[in-house]
């Protein structure tokens, strides 16, 4: 969300890059602007998905008073799968595409399977920034599960396995929810 309104060159956008660029998060009354600016464009009235946001309590309060949300999806996974999957991912600069050393490694090791670019590791996916970004998961974000437990929107989906195979489950647990009658 945060990338796409600094790619877009807004002036939401241009702040919360000023932030970036210099390693600091972002506050959180501009991820609000930025969330609130998006949620009234057309392409929301459909719906819309949130990844990796809210990332804290002040932040979901806030989410609160700013829209309804149908699920919560809790990607449950162990914590050794998770430094795995981020140490190996590497990014190409040029077209965006993600890949996965490990997981979904180029054809030609360390370039772009579209444009022969040299990927890149991003900064925070790093070893040391990972066990940092662990820390505050578990300092600010864990607390969320109870949060949205407790509003009866948590949904828990196994994430060991390839994308495919988390991505099936992801649509048969939201598929089987709205199955469910309410009350
Ligand atoms: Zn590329």
């Amino acid at each position: 969300m945060l990338r796409a309104a600094v790619a877009e060159g807004s002036e939401l956008g241009r702040a919360a890059d000023d932030h970036i660029r210099a390693g600091r998060l972002v506050p959180d009354p501009l991820v609000l602007e930025v969330l609130r600016d998006r949620l009234q464009r057309p392409e929301a009235a459909r719906g819309f998905v949130l990844d990796g946001f809210p990332r804290n309590l002040a932040q979901a309060e806030a989410l609160d008073r700013l829209t309804t949300l149908d699920a919560v999806v809790y990607f449950d996974i162990l914590p050794r799968e998770i430094v795995d999957r981020l140490s190996g991912r590497r990014v190409c600069p040029s077209c965006g595409t993600v890949y996965n050393v490990l997981t979904s490694p180029p054809r030609a090791a360390g370039r772009c399977d579209r444009d022969g670019e040299e990927l890149q590791q991003r900064p925070d996916d790093r070893p040391e920034a990972i066990r940092v970004r662990l820390q505050v998961y578990e300092e600010q974000t864990a607390p969320l599960l109870d949060h949205y437990r407790r509003r009866g929107l948590l949904r828990s989906l196994d994430a060991s396995g390839t994308a495919a195979v988390v991505a099936d489950r992801l649509r048969k647990l939201l598929a089987a929810g709205r199955d469910v009658p309410s009350g």
